[in-house]
């Protein structure tokens, strides 16, 4: 770490982590994040808010389908309605109507990943139009470009050129007010060159630094605001030794958590948080960045993670598919028009507990928006219930049981498993 760097900040006991049980043989452990909205128990899901809003859900619901804490995205508050709105409405919680904690990603992966048209981990360095080491998706025109000072972009509703910097970053996420905010960070991805990577890695080394000294700054220049925990962010792709140095250098940092990012292969996802979590801190909280399917969650405690973020709960509701214990259906099918049950026999949640497949599989066919409501508040449920077990079973020594038992049923005999 840079000397210039500070090595602390007085106000970082306002935030907090204590861990609690762990499971043996394994890096599972369960834990209290403390934040100034609240204490959050993990393993935790942390539901997605992308624009300040649990698409089709209101906040009242969020809570009542037991989320501890809520993740927008700084990149989609910035463009749309601005940083500075939420700044004057009294930051992200407030503006929400979500009393609870607040998490705001970095806004580097949508910068890059909407910037390159892929939906995630592609790298924007222009190089050669056509190297190994600029990709760009197919048919897509390059709207971000990476430098060692930052990114330019493009925006996706308009077109207008923006710049991200860590100093960029870090007044846009002071200004949204989240509990928990991340370092900027750059986004590779498994195509890139191992030459690539280390370059990458040491600009996000160097980005972290810069990102640590201006949060301290904005810290003591905005009196009178909660305190905002920082994470740093621990990119690496694939490569073991680089993922571990990410580790060893952002550890040296005074970062009040860590984020685990970048490019991970679904095989690779448990060996990786695995690596991460044998080298940070046992007293700083770990979050995995974006997870999609319930075997993820599993893979994820079990390896170390304590909280992650997963957008696929209400992304799967809007294309009508809902969660149960035995996988993901789609409730477009014909077979549910006179299907008087509840999307989950037993589940707990407010659709279940007042509304049928067929009530739903009806609204869905007219197009009626609640039927998107309805579905994100069982599947949001659904997975909010899976990691509650998960933390239970850890504290109680029954995690394999009920991995072998959740796993099972859900992946076996599934008539309809794409469910989408
Ligand atoms: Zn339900």
């Amino acid at each position: 770490m840079s000397a210039d760097v500070p090595s602390s900040h007085p106000r970082q006991g306002e935030f907090g982590f204590t861990v609690g049980a762990r499971l043996d043989g394994t890096r599972a452990r369960t834990g209290v994040i403390r934040t100034p909205h609240g204490e959050i128990a993990t393993p935790a899901f942390i539901a997605v808010g992308t624009k300040a809003t649990v698409k089709a859900v209101t906040p009242e619901a969020v809570a009542d389908f037991g989320a501890q804490a809520v993740l927008a995205n700084a990149y989609h508050l910035y463009l749309q309605p601005g940083s500075d709105v939420l700044d004057a409405a009294g930051g992200l919680g407030r503006f929400m109507n979500w009393p609870g904690p607040t998490f705001t990603d970095s806004g580097g992966f949508q910068v890059m990943s909407l910037g390159s048209g892929f939906k995630k981990v592609i790298d924007m360095k222009a190089t050669t139009p056509s190297g190994s080491d600029d990709a760009v998706a197919p048919g897509k025109e390059r709207l971000a470009n990476v430098d060692d000072d930052g990114v330019w972009f493009k925006s996706h509703l308009n077109g207008d050129v923006h710049r991200f910097t860590p100093e960029v970053s870090m007044n846009v996420q002071h200004e949204i007010g989240a509990d928990i905010m991340f370092a900027f960070d750059e986004l590779t991805t498994l195509h890139n060159s191992r030459a690539y990577q280390e370059e990458s890695l040491e600009r996000t080394r160097l980005w972290a630094e810069r990102c640590i000294t201006e949060h301290f700054r904005l810290t003591d220049t905005r009196v009178g605001k909660e305190y905002q925990g920082l994470f740093g962010v621990i990119q690496g792709a694939q490569y073991e030794d680089l993922r571990r140095k990410a580790c060893r250098d952002l550890a040296a940092m005074p970062f009040d958590g860590f984020g685990i990012g970048g490019a991970l292969e679904k095989e690779n996802l448990g060996t990786i948080v695995g690596w991460c979590a044998d080298e940070l801190p046992e007293d700083k909280p770990r979050h995995l960045l974006g997870i999609s399917e319930p075997d993820d969650i599993f893979t994820a405690i079990e390896n170390g993670a304590d909280t992650f973020d997963c957008v696929s709960p209400t992304r799967v509701a809007r294309n009508s598919a809902f969660y149960t214990q035995h996988g993901r259906f789609n409730l477009s099918g014909q077979r549910y028009k006179l299907d008087f049950t509840p999307l989950q026999a037993g589940c707990d949640c407010y659709t279940c507990t007042h509304y049928t497949r067929a009530y739903i599989h009806h609204l869905h066919k007219a197009k009626e928006l609640l039927s998107h409501t309805l579905i994100s508040i069982h599947n949001e449920r659904f997975v909010v219930r899976l990691v509650d077990e998960a933390r239970a079973a850890i504290e109680t020594g029954t995690f394999f049981e009920l991995k072998e038992r959740v796993l099972g049923e859900y992946y076996a005999g599934n008539p309809d498993p794409q469910g989408a």
